[in-house]
């Protein structure tokens, strides 16, 4: 082999070489530029969306690149012109309808919502003045001898309180009131009664009203005692008394056949039954509103309207009926 042949032999094995090496270099080139490329995210109006890869940055680059066309009535979130950001998501979407969303929302406010925001609360501070009812006092003086009746010793009087009220309207509708102080202007001035009772004895009530019929309703259902009494009659003569104004003991006037004095062990206002002077005056009933000094437990004298009636009746042992 010639020299000259070795020679060109040893330079084509170094462009070899340097082809390789470069094919190499070629290689890695292509490999560092695909770390650019990424991966965007494109969301459509519809909430459709799809991912693409690309090793653009525009955002109008990548939407040609993907063939995607902008209509007039959509809009481009980054905008058009500018690069993707680090979302690295373009969202497209109507621009009608956002308005509409913000429409929407303004309607959904009531009006009584939005009046109910400008209802005017105020307060404001009341006085009033209220009375105090006064009581009535009762005093029971009730004794033998006092006519019955209800005497006013002091007449009331109402008092008069001012209260102070906070008041709360609601578009000039009371909504809330308290208390927030009272004072007394006024104390009521008790009324003051006197109630005289009279102290009813059977006899004194029955002095003036009483006949046959009362005194037996008077014991209806009472079960009487039955004893036999020495039983004489007196009349309001001075021979009889010792006085002449037919007032007996118990301060009632004596009336003719009813009023019988007796001993201590009767007392005032007791009925007497005796069935053996029932076809007297006085039915046979009689009561006992009279004492006398010489009268035992077992004497009874019968009142009557004069001496001689008195005398007449002399004195017998009668039944009487008890009733006391
Ligand atoms: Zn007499």
């Amino acid at each position: 082999m010639k020299t000259g042949e070795r020679l060109s032999i040893k330079i084509i094995r170094k462009i070899v070489f340097v082809s390789i090496i470069l094919i190499c270099l070629l290689t890695i080139g292509v490999k560092a530029s695909r770390s650019d490329i990424n991966y965007v995210t494109i969301v459509f109006p519809e909430d459709y969306e799809i991912t693409v890869m690309t090793s653009c940055v525009s955002v109008s680059d990548i939407l040609s690149e993907n063939h995607i066309i902008v209509l007039p009535d959509e809009v481009v979130y980054p905008r058009e012109d500018s690069n993707i950001d680090n979302t690295k998501t373009i969202t497209i979407s109507k621009a009608n309808e956002e308005k509409i969303v913000v429409a929407e929302e303004v309607e959904n406010i009531s009006t009584e919502e939005l009046l109910g925001k400008y209802v005017t609360i105020t307060e404001k501070i009341i006085t009033e003045q209220v009375e105090i009812p006064y009581e009535t006092i009762t005093k029971d003086v009730s004794s033998v001898g006092t006519e019955t009746k209800d005497t006013v010793l002091q007449e009331g009087e109402k008092g008069l309180k001012e209260i102070k009220y906070k008041v709360k309207y609601q578009d000039d509708v009371e909504i809330e009131r308290n208390v927030i102080s009272e004072t007394v202007i006024k104390e009521p001035v008790d009324r003051i009664i006197q109630i005289s009772t009279k102290i009813v004895s059977r006899s004194r009530n029955r002095s003036e009203t009483y006949s046959a019929a009362t005194l037996e309703a008077s014991v209806e259902g009472m079960t009487p005692k039955v004893v036999t009494l020495n039983t004489s009659a007196y009349c309001a003569c001075a021979k009889c008394t010792g006085k002449t104004n037919g007032i007996t003991s118990s301060g009632a006037k004596a009336k003719e056949w009813y009023t019988v004095a007796a001993g201590s062990g009767y007392p005032i206002g007791t009925v007497i039954y005796i069935p053996a002077l029932a076809n007297k005056p006085n039915g046979g009933w009689f009561v006992v509103e009279d004492r006398g000094g010489a009268i035992s437990n077992n004497r009874i004298d019968i009142y009557m309207g004069s001496h001689q009636s008195a005398i007449q009746f002399g004195r017998k042992n009668l039944e009487c009926y008890i009733y006391q």
